[in-house]
């Protein structure tokens, strides 16, 4: 009898575990997301995005395309391989409380080291497919992503006109974060 007792609570447990652990924004069995292309990603910066399971929506990791739009190209070269810290999430089948969720996604993704922006077409100087721009801040970025992360952290867009970004601030507490992360990095890649 005890035992019975036993394991339908660790079976609650268990249940209970699963339904904490499932993010806001892990995709539907039914949403059709793209093929997921993650490669090139910082490693360390892979783990986080796996650890907050955004894999699957990961739409651009690197990308060696020569133009000054691009900022996806190589931040670091390691044991011979390049690496970005420029990742593309995409913002499909977010449904319900869509802009909570995005806020709750750029949230989650500051804490974890990225800071990010949600592209939307029409909106705050982008035009172009809707997903969120981030970048890992915790290792050596090229001079464009580092403009990027300063802009973050100085409330702006990123873009070309650098405007204040108006979709969404972060707390200057996680600004702070970000900063010590940001500056981490600069330190230890010198
Ligand atoms: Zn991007």
């Amino acid at each position: 009898m005890l035992s019975v007792v036993k394991n339908s609570l660790t079976a609650v447990v268990f249940l209970m575990s699963l339904s904490a652990y499932a993010s806001p924004w892990e995709a539907s069995r039914n949403c059709h997301l793209n093929k997921s292309q993650s490669s090139g990603i910082y490693p360390e910066a892979a783990q986080k995005l796996s650890d907050l399971e955004l894999i699957p929506r990961v739409t651009q990791g690197i990308n060696q395309t020569k133009s000054p739009q691009n900022v996806h190209g190589t931040d670091d070269v390691i044991d011979g391989v390049p690496y970005t810290a420029a990742v593309d999430i995409s913002v499909r089948c977010l449904d319900g409380d869509r802009d909570g969720k995005i806020k709750g996604l750029l949230t989650a993704l500051a804490e974890n080291g990225f800071v990010g922006w949600y592209r939307k077409n029409g909106s705050d100087g982008w035009s172009g497919a809707d997903h969120i721009h981030a970048v890992w801040v915790k290792q050596k970025l090229k001079p464009s992503l580092e403009k990027q992360v300063n802009s973050w952290l100085e409330g702006k867009n990123g873009l070309r006109k650098d405007a204040v970004y108006q979709y969404w601030k972060p707390s200057d507490e996680l600004k702070e974060t970000v900063s010590g992360y940001f500056k981490k990095a600069a330190v230890s890649s010198r």
